[in-house]
C-alpha cells in the first residue's frame, strides 16, 4: 500500500462520496426502533423522498441495493408468463430484464441504436404491433450507467400514448435519482425504482421504489409470492413495524435524512444545476482530448449524454492501464468500462456529493496520467473544463 496524503478520491459512478455530515449523523450507537425519535425521522423521509420523484403516490423502503428494488417492482407486478418489453440501452436494462425473465416472464427486447438513447418511435411502432395487448410491462432506465447514455423518459411516456397501450411503465432511475430532474406523476411513470448509494450520498443498502394507484391495482390483481418484497405492508404508514418487515435500518435513516437535509438547503434545482454545469465540464474536457488522439464519448448523440456518469472510448490507449495508475499513483479511483471492452473505455462518475474542486481535480488527475502514459491525446481538457464552469 503506497503512502497516500490527502484524501483518495472516488469517481465511480456509484457508489459514490459520503459527504462528512453524513457519516456523522450515521456514527452513533443502537436506538429503540419501536417508539421514540427514530419514528418520526423515518415518516419524516418519505415526503422528501416523493418529491425528489414528484409523485403523491406510494414510497415503499427496502433494506437493499438496487437490484433488490428491481426485484421489489417486479414481484408485485409480473407473474410467470407474462410479456415485459425491455427498453435496452446498455447493461442495466439488460440485467433487470434477466430478472424479470428469472421470474418466468417473456422478456421482449427493443435493443436502443448503437451508443445512442431509446428510440421512442421504436417503442411507439413495437406497441402498436401488440394489437391483443400481451405486454404487460416496459422496463427502461433513466441514465444507463454503463454506456453513459440518458434517456428521455417523457418522450417515451408520449410514444405510449401514442400507441394507446396500457402497459406499466417502470423505470429505474437509480444512478441518476436526485441529480437529474424526474417528473413521475406528470410523465405518467407507474412505477420508480430508485437507491440511496448515488444521489442520494448514503452507503449502500437502501433500495426504493415509487408506486402510483395503478401500479398499486396491478399489485392486487396479481399478488405477490414474496412475503419480503411485498408493497402492501410497506405501505402503511400506521404499521411502522412493518415498514422494513423487522427490524429497522437505524444507522442508514439517521444518514439519510441528513443527506435529504444538505439537499433540502441546497435546492433541487440548484443540484440539477450544479450536476449540469460539472457535467458540462467533463464533456469539455472529454472533447479536447479527444482532439488529439483516440479518446472519444461512448454516446454519439450529445443530447443523450448524461449529467452523472460519463464514459470515455479510448481506441488503442489501455484503459486498464490508465486506471491503475489513477488508482495505485494518484489517489482517484475512475470506474471501469462495464458491457464494454474494458481495455478500452473507463468512466468517470460526476453524481451526488461534487463540486467544481472535485471535478476539476478529478480531470486533472486523468490528464496527468494521460501525460504519462505519453500516449496521444490533446492536453488542455482542464482549461476547456474551466472555460465551461467560467461561462455558465
Ligand atoms: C447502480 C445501478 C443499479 C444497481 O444498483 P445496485 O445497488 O448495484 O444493485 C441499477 N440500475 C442503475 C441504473 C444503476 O446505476
Amino acid at each position: 500500500m503506497p503512502i497516500e496524503t490527502g484524501r483518495h478520491f472516488l469517481a465511480i459512478p456509484g457508489p459514490t462520496v459520503i459527504p462528512d455530515r453524513v457519516m456523522r449523523a450515521m456514527n452513533r450507537p443502537m436506538t429503540n426502533i419501536y417508539e421514540g425519535p427514530l419514528i418520526d425521522l423515518t415518516h419524516s423521509l418519505f415526503p422528501d423522498l416523493k418529491k425528489i420523484a414528484g409523485t403523491e403516490g406510494h414510497c415503499l423502503t427496502y433494506i437493499s441495493n438496487g437490484h433488490g428494488a428491481w426485484d421489489a417492482a417486479l414481484f408485485n407486478t409480473i407473474s410467470a408468463g407474462d410479456t415485459v418489453l425491455v427498453l435496452e440501452s446498455g447493461r442495466f436494462a439488460v440485467g433487470w430484464g434477466a430478472m424479470a425473465e428469472q421470474m418466468g416472464a417473456v422478456v421482449e427486447t427493443i435493443t436502443a441504436p448503437a451508443r445512442r438513447g431509446v428510440d421512442a418511435a421504436a417503442v411507439e411502432a413495437h406497441l402498436r404491433a401488440d394489437t391483443a395487448h400481451k405486454i404487460k410491462a416496459i422496463l427502461v432506465v433513466q441514465v444507463d450507467t454503463a454506456t453513459g447514455v440518458w434517456n428521455d423518459i417523457h418522450a417515451i411516456r408520449r410514444a405510449i400514448d401514442a400507441a394507446q397501450h396500457p402497459a406499466l411503465y417502470m423505470v429505474d432511475c437509480i444512478a441518476c435519482f436526485g441529480c437529474v430532474p424526474f417528473e413521475m406523476d406528470k410523465w405518467g411513470v407507474d412505477v420508480t425504482v430508485a437507491a440511496c448509494q448515488k444521489g442520494l450520498m448514503t452507503p449502500p443498502g437502501l433500495g426504493f421504489v415509487f408506486a402510483n394507484q395503478k401500479a398499486m391495482a396491478h399489485r392486487m390483481q396479481n399478488g405477490c409470492l414474496s412475503g419480503y418484497w411485498d408493497w402492501l405492508p410497506r405501505a402503511d404508514p400506521d404499521m411502522y413495524y412493518k415498514l422494513f418487515c423487522g427490524t429497522a435500518p437505524v444507522n442508514h435513516l439517521f444518514g439519510l435524512r441528513e443527506a435529504l437535509d444538505m439537499m433540502a438547503e441546497e435546492g433541487l434545482g440548484a443540484i440539477y444545476a450544479r450536476h449540469n454545469r460539472l457535467a458540462r465540464a467533463v464533456r469539455a474536457a472529454v472533447a479536447r482530448w479527444g482532439e488529439g488522439g483516440p479518446l472519444e464519448f461512448n454516446i454519439t448523440d450529445s443530447a443523450a449524454r448524461s449529467d452523472v456518469v460519463t464514459t470515455i472510448l479510448t481506441g488503442d490507449v489501455d484503459a486498464q492501464v490508465l486506471r491503475r495508475m489513477c488508482e495505485d499513483e494518484l489517489c482517484l479511483t475512475l470506474g471501469l468500462g462495464i458491457g464494454l471492452d474494458a481495455n478500452g473505455a473507463f468512466r468517470i462518475g460526476h453524481m451526488g456529493h461534487v463540486n467544481e474542486p472535485t471535478i476539476l481535480g478529478v480531470l486533472g488527475t486523468v490528464e496527468l496520467a494521460l501525460t504519462k502514459m505519453r500516449v496521444g491525446f490533446s492536453a488542455g481538457g482542464v482549461e476547456a473544463a474551466v472555460s465551461e464552469i467560467a461561462s455558465d
